[in-house]
């Protein structure tokens, strides 16, 4: 098994595909902005805050995503989400995180009659992104072909569920409105609006909103429901992920795919547990696995795999050599490594990258596609020629870091 060293993983070039910005604020930044902004919290202190909000590891999924209401909270407000926005791409900056695809919901963030709207949420997190991409691009190590440039992309994420209360402003309003209408309709029906409204806002406004997203309870939301949504999507060349096979079996994965285009898996979990099934037209559910395993594999859907998440949220993985990624390696399948909430799962993109190599035996070269699919599965906002320019400089300087290292001749 190759071991590589911390100072390897944190100079080489990374990217971060599946990056929730509400779930990836600075803890001190978060206190200022709740202080800021009269949002109650149990704890004004960092300290305070890790024992019993954002901790290190947690009893359920419910326990996992209790903070958010509080990071939801103080995103209703342009100038945090500028902020926000701004210091995530430093943050990922400074570990030599070359891309970043940072997704949320911006319904959540939403009060129309308080000037939040779809376009000035937007625009505040694109003004936060541009204006770190725009100092790091101009530092000398960047100017003078040192360290590859830094680019993102928004990824805009539809909530799979949501109820009359307690969401956002915009969903309670939303929810009020469609009182004749049942549950699924209403959110879907908000999902239609989102993926309208992005369309219209990256083809008007030239936003660099890439792609968009499912998100939120999985269980009983399953991505078929939302085909309208991503067909709207596909239709207008916005790329497609899905949430998907995180805490509902392998078919959700199969209806991401087939039914909503999706060009990319968030977790994609449960792609190899037969008892997650519960779709009873498949018997035979192992043949309908394998099946499934090599259709994802061949197709290079690709898989965003977040490993400190999955072990907190999921009570059904003892410990990380135990998670599907192995098998997800052995059937070469196209994966990327993720943090997905920097702020509630407590990590970085170096730290998910060193759990993986410490934990799987991933040659170099095997390493080396990984992080490649990281930039070559990206959702870059730019044309093919660029993309694949770029891609191309920063998988140089990957050969250049690692026969730095020694793990390259
Ligand atoms: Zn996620």
């Amino acid at each position: 098994m190759t071991k590589y060293s911390e100072a390897f993983i944190q100079e080489m070039p990374k990217s971060d595909l599946h990056l929730h910005l509400d779930g990836s604020l600075r803890i001190p930044t978060l206190i200022e902005m709740a202080k800021k902004n009269n949002i109650k919290m149990p704890s004004y202190t960092v300290e305070g805050l890790r024992e019993t909000v954002f901790k290190s590891s947690y009893a359920n999924l419910g326990d996992y995503l209790h903070g958010f209401q509080y990071t939801c909270a103080v995103l209703r407000d342009l100038e945090n989400i500028e902020r926000s926005a701004y210091e995530l791409a430093v943050d990922n900056q400074q570990e030599n995180v070359a891309y970043i695809e940072v997704r949320f919901a911006p319904q959540l963030m939403m009060d129309v009659d308080k000037g939040l709207t779809m376009e000035a949420v937007m625009t505040a997190a694109t003004k936060g992104f541009e204006r770190a991409k725009k100092e790091y691009n101009n530092s000398p190590a960047v100017k003078s072909g040192q360290k590859p440039e830094f680019d993102y992309g928004i990824i805009s994420c539809a909530m799979r569920k949501f109820g009359p209360k307690g969401y956002s402003p915009y969903y309670t309003n939303f929810y009020k409105m469609m009182e004749f209408s049942k549950e699924m309709e209403v959110i879907k029906d908000a999902a239609l609006q989102m993926v309208k409204a992005v369309v219209k806002l990256r083809d008007e406004k030239d936003l660099p909103i890439v792609s968009i997203d499912l998100a939120g309870q999985e269980d009983g939301y399953p991505p078929g429901k939302f085909r309208d949504v991503y067909a709207y999507a596909h239709k207008n060349f916005m790329h497609k992920t899905v949430h998907a096979g995180e805490a509902y079996g392998a078919e959700s994965i199969f209806q991401a795919i087939t039914e909503c285009y999706a060009d990319r898996i968030g977790h994609g979990y449960y792609l190899f547990d037969e008892n997650k099934i519960s779709d009873p037209s498949i018997t035979d559910k192992k043949k309908y696995l394998s099946e499934l395993i090599s259709f994802v594999a061949d197709k290079r859907t690709t898989i965003e795999v977040c490993l400190t998440s999955n072990l907190q949220t999921n009570p059904e993985i003892p410990s990380i050599k135990d998670h599907n990624f192995k098998h997800m390696l052995a059937n070469r399948m196209s994966v990327t490594i993720c943090t997905d909430n920097r702020l509630v799962s407590d990590t970085t993109v170096s730290r998910e990258f060193q759990l993986a190599v410490d934990n799987f035996d991933i040659p170099v070269k095997h390493l080396k596609d990984i992080v490649a699919y990281g930039f070559k599965k990206s959702f870059y906002h730019g044309s093919y020629i660029n993309k694949r320019n770029w891609g191309k400089k920063v998988m140089q300087h990957f050969d250049s870091i690692a026969k730095k290292h020694g793990y390259l001749d």
